[in-house]
């Protein structure tokens, strides 16, 4: 192999070459996994192939590292720097893994079989087949939540996946230059500079975070024209913003989005979106229109379109409209073999990385269990137990919120040092030295010469 004969890092990178790596065993089990996010992945890394066979299902031939996707949006980072090719994982793998970019459109727990459909846009004669597994595990993460508001899809950003941060991004350049057009009036230069961030979680507040940096850092100085003209709202329908996080530091965000301009109107709930605006009930049940250029929509989860189709198979055991329902096993409740994980659950524990990545974790190891057990060995599986490290979020002018579990409390911190032990926690859990190695550089890369402003 290339990396055989010495490349370098290259070599270090390409340790092991799949043609090392032994074929897919008739005799064995086959694990079908779908999705290739925080669940997925952690479970892959951990899955031992000397035992089963295993395939991947996804519609990205990638692993995203979600919680710097908003810092993507204004360039303080580079898309490429947070993704990592899932082949990355397959190949360190002792048995060939097979992985399929396409979307599993349908599952048929009777027969044990999913549907798949080639995504890419390049198609070959054959686009869509069907996979028997022995057994399913389900890591599809979660649509976002629009209430089935009309003109939500078609007039707003969402910030999930690495093309909505692209489109925020073209939209808010757009925005700009379109307010630096020729005799635009100065109404349409308000509205076109209004930046508008519906839901106060923590996805919603990155990003005014990281919009706000982006318009004091390097929009006022390039376009000291409209300096004066930049707004950012964000807008919650609850009486306060993070309410994950404790009330001190929920009171530190407020106040710090004071300082920084951003206007927060709590109990206030988006109604209706049109093209240019949005009219929304405010806290004394008005409704008021809201003229926006850029439309961020971060209110939250709900259930992927295959995660709905499982479910209404199986609807007698699946009593949840909001997840799928598993056991303290991760099994899915009326579907035996198919184990769901991450954000398609609904469970007693928020949707996050940490409680997908300690899921795929476990999954892993009863794997490993049943297969010492069906081995003779004298082994338990005990069930899951999720361990809060605690929460984080970035809020701007290089400061960050941290609620971490210490000595049986919690602790509450906030500012520039606890921006720092944000850095350092993102970067040690990044999925590879590669991309630790990229978001450095791009941090010292906008730090040295601000960040890029080109469409
Ligand atoms: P995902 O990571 O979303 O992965 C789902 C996978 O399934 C994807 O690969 C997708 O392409 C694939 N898929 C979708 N449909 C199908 C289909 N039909 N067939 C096959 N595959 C399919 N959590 C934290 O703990 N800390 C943070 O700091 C943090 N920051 C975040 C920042 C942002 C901007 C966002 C959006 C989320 C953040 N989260 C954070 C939440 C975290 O990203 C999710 O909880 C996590 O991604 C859930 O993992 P998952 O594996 O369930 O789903
Ligand atoms: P969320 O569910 O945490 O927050 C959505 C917010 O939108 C809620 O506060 C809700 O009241 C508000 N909302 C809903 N409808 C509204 C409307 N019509 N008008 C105004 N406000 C409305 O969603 P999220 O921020 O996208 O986060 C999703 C998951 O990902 C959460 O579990 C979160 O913890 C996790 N996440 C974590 C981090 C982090 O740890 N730093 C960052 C991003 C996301």
């Amino acid at each position: 192999t290339v990396g055989a004969i010495g490349y370098g890092s290259y070599e270090i990178y390409n340790k092991r070459h799949p043609l090392e790596q032994k074929p897919f065993d008739p005799k064995k089990r086959t694990v079908v996994v779908l999705g290739s996010g925080w669940g997925a992945v952690s479970f892959l890394k951990s899955i031992n192939t000397d035992d089963y066979n295993v395939m991947v299902v996804s519609p990205r031939n990638y692993f995203l590292f979600t919680p710097l996707l908003p810092s993507c949006t204004v360039g303080t980072i580079e898309l490429r720097s947070i993704m990592e090719p899932i082949r990355f994982i397959t190949q360190h793998k002792t048995r060939n893994v097979k992985f399929y970019e396409s979307e599993c459109t349908d599952i048929d727990p009777e027969s044990k079989t999913i549907s798949i459909t080639d995504v890419s846009d390049i198609k070959g004669s054959v686009s869509n087949t069907t996979i028997p597994y022995d057994y399913l595990v389900m890591a599809i993460g979660a649509d976002n939540q629009t209430f089935g508001m009309a003109g939500v899809r078609e007039y707003a950003c969402f910030l999930k996946e690495v093309w909505d941060a692209q489109k925020i991004r073209t939209r808010l350049m757009d925005c700009v230059e379109s307010a630096g057009f020729a005799k635009q009036a100065p109404e349409e230069v308000d509205r076109l500079l209004h930046m508008v961030v519906v839901g106060g979680g923590p996805t919603g507040v990155e990003y005014a975070a990281e919009l706000h940096d982006f318009l004091k850092d390097d929009l006022e100085v390039w376009y000291p024209e409209l300096a004066d003209k930049f707004k950012i709202t964000l807008v919650e329908a609850l009486p306060n913003v993070l309410p994950m996080f404790s009330s001190q530091l929920i009171q530190y965000t407020e106040s710090t989005f004071k300082q920084n301009k951003i206007e927060v109107l709590t109990k206030t709930m988006v109604k209706e979106v049109a093209d240019k605006e949005i009219k929304v009930m405010d806290a004394n049940k008005n409704l008021v229109s809201i003229p926006y250029g850029l439309l961020v929509w971060a209110t939250g989860n709900c259930p992927r379109p295959l995660t709905r189709k499982l479910m209404a198979r199986v609807k007698e055991a699946q009593t949840s409209p909001r997840g799928i329902l598993v056991d303290d096993y991760m099994r899915v409740a009326g579907a035996p073999d198919i184990y769901a994980i991450g954000d398609c659950t609904f469970s007693k524990y928020a949707p996050t990385a940490q409680v997908a990545t300690q899921q795929g974790l476990y999954l892993a190891s009863v794997f490993e269990n049943l297969a010492r057990m069906e081995d003779g060995q004298n082994k338990k599986i005990t069930p899951f137990e999720y361990s809060h490290q605690g929460s984080l979020a970035y809020i701007g002018s290089d400061k960050a919120i941290a609620d971490l579990p210490f000595l049986n409390g919690n602790v509450s911190v906030g500012g520039v040092a606890t921006y720092v032990f944000w850095r350092s926690v993102y970067i040690s859990n990044m999925f590879s030295f590669r991309n630790r190695f990229l978001v450095v550089g791009d941090w010292m890369k906008s730090k040295v010469f601000g960040r890029d402003v080109s469409r």
